[in-house]
C-alpha cells in the first residue's frame, strides 16, 4: 500500500511542485547535465586519496565547522584580494544557494531571476518558503542593463539571481547589468558564476565588483571546470557580514571531513584540474559550428554547453538521440535543445547522431 503525496500533511506551498528531474540514464554518451566529462587526472586523484586517507584517521571526531583550510584554498584560487573571511562553501553550489535563501529569502519574501535561467532557482526559493518571480530576457536571451534595472525595481525582490554566464542558454552577462541591478534593489544580488572558467580569459568576473557592495554575492562551483561534480563542492565570495548571516542557517558540520580534505587537496592542483577547460571550450566551438552547418541555430555560449534552436520537435529529436545512445537535455524551450561539450569522442558521437536525424524546423 502506497500513499499519495496529497494524502500527507505536506506544506501547502509545496503542493503541486515537481522535483528537479534531469534523467539519470546509463547511456554511453551522457551530455545532459553540464558535467566535465573528463576524469580527474591520476596524479591528482592519488593526492586526493592520500588526503582523504589522513582525514579518515580522525573521522571519529566532527570536522572543522569553519572549514578553514578549504576557505583559504578558495580565497587563494579566486585572488582579487579575497581572504578566508570572504568565503563560504557547501555541498555543491546548490547548497550554498539554499543557505543564501534561508538567510535572505524565506516566507513572505520574494526571489527573482531572468527566465529562462537555472531551473533550481525557483525550486530552492520555494522550498525555503519564498515566492519566485520571473523576469524576461531580450533578443537571443540577452539582458540589457536599463531594462534589467527597471524589471528589478518593479518586482521589488529580496534576492536577485543573475546567472553569469546563463544556464540553460550559455549567454554572457555584462558587468554593467550587475551594477545596474545592484543599484536598483535593496536586496541581495547573487551572481552565479558556475561556468565562469569557460568564459574568455580576459573577461571580468563579478568578483571585481565586490569591494563596497555588501549585498553582492558571487557563487562558484567545483562541479564544472574542476571535474568534481560527484564530490559536491560549491562556494561563494562576499562581504564577511554575509558569511556571518550564513552561519545562522547552516547545519553544524555541514561539510564532512572527507569532503573538506578532498576539495582542499584538489585545489592545490588547480592548474591541472583546470587543464581540460581549453579542450572543452574547443569542443563547444566545434558543436556550435557543426550544428550551424547542419542548419540549426546555436546561441553564443561562454559555458561548457550549447543551446541550439531550429529543432522541429525537441522531444522527438531528444528521443531519437537517446535511441542512438546519446543523452542531451530538453530544457523545455520549444524548438530548442541543450548539449554539454564532452570529450572529442563524445562530441563526435553526438554530432554524428544529430547528423543522422533530420529534425530541422
Ligand atoms: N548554478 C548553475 C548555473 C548550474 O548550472 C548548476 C549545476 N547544473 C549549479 C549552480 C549547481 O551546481 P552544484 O550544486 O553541482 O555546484
Amino acid at each position: 500500500m502506497t500513499a499519495r503525496l496529497d494524502d500527507l500533511p505536506l506544506r501547502d506551498d509545496l503542493r503541486g511542485l515537481v522535483p528537479y528531474g534531469a534523467p539519470q540514464a546509463a547511456l554511453p554518451v551522457a551530455l545532459n547535465v553540464n558535467e566535465n566529462t573528463h576524469p580527474v587526472p591520476q596524479d591528482v586523484a592519488d593526492d586526493i586519496l592520500d588526503a582523504v586517507a589522513i582525514a579518515l584517521r580522525d573521522v571519529n571526531r566532527y570536522p572543522d565547522r569553519e572549514f578553514m583550510a578549504l576557505r583559504e584554498g578558495f580565497a587563494e584560487y579566486l585572488g582579487h584580494g579575497l581572504t578566508s573571511d570572504n568565503i563560504w562553501a557547501g555541498n555543491g553550489s546548490n547548497e550554498v544557494l539554499q543557505h543564501l535563501l534561508q538567510a535572505f529569502g524565506g516566507p513572505g519574501r520574494r526571489a527573482f531571476g531572468f527566465a529562462p535561467t537555472y531551473s533550481m532557482y525557483p525550486l530552492i526559493s520555494r522550498g525555503t518558503g519564498a515566492e519566485w518571480a520571473a523576469g524576461t530576457r531580450g533578443h537571443a536571451f540577452t539582458i540589457d542593463a536599463a531594462d534589467a534595472a527597471d524589471q528589478v525595481a518593479t518586482a521589488r525582490p529580496d534576492v536577485v539571481f543573475l546567472c553569469a554566464p546563463n544556464n540553460p542558454t550559455g549567454t554572457p552577462l555584462g558587468i554593467d547589468v550587475i551594477e545596474a541591478v545592484y543599484d536598483a534593489t535593496d536586496g541581495v544580488v547573487i551572481v552565479d558564476e558556475a561556468y565562469q572558467e569557460f568564459a574568455p580569459r580576459d573577461e571580468r568576473s563579478a568578483l571585481t565588483l565586490l569591494p563596497g557592495r555588501e549585498r553582492l554575492v558571487v557563487s562558484r562551483t567545483m562541479s564544472k571546470a574542476f571535474a568534481f561534480a560527484g564530490a559536491r563542492v560549491g562556494y561563494l565570495a562576499a562581504d564577511p557580514a554575509v558569511i556571518d548571516a550564513l552561519r545562522l542557517v547552516r547545519l553544524p558540520y555541514h561539510l564532512s571531513a572527507l569532503t573538506q580534505a578532498a576539495a582542499t587537496a584538489a585545489l592545490r592542483h588547480a592548474p591541472t584540474m583546470l587543464g581540460m577547460v581549453d579542450e572543452i571550450v574547443g569542443q563547444r566551438e566545434r558543436i556550435s559550428a557543426t550544428v550551424a552547418a547542419l542548419g540549426y541555430e546555436p546561441y553564443e555560449s561562454w559555458t561548457n554547453f550549447v543551446l541550439f534552436g531550429g529543432v522541429d520537435d525537441a522531444a522527438a529529436t531528444w528521443r531519437a538521440l537517446y535511441d542512438r545512445g546519446v543523452l542531451i537535455r530538453d530544457v523545455g524551450i520549444p524548438g530548442h535543445l541543450r548539449v554539454t561539450a564532452g570529450t572529442e569522442d563524445e562530441t563526435s558521437a553526438f554530432l554524428d547522431a544529430l547528423a543522422s536525424i533530420d529534425s530541422r524546423s
